[in-house]
């Protein structure tokens, strides 16, 4: 499988063979959840609002690419 860009992007679809661009979908990971833990504990003097940064990084986050003539997952893009 070649890497698919984190945008939807033209393909095949592997299930169905049509030529289709993808839908896409973003999904917080257990690395956002890791990475809002530590940065939770490391800035123990903030309160709140820091650990929801990496919940705003779409590099936090994994992209989905999904076809939407057969609504099956192509392609996952893990971050990290
Ligand atoms: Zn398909």
């Amino acid at each position: 499988m070649k890497k698919l860009p984190t945008c939807p992007c033209r393909t095949q679809c592997p299930q169905c063979q049509q030529f289709i661009v993808t839908e896409i979908s973003t999904a917080v990971s257990s690395v956002t959840w890791m990475v809002c833990w530590m940065t939770a504990l490391v800035g123990y003097g903030c309160v709140g609002g820091c650990c929801l940064i990496p919940f705003c990084m779409d590099s936090m986050k994994s992209t989905a690419h999904k076809c939407p003539k057969c609504r099956s997952t192509i392609s996952t893009i893990k971050r990290l």
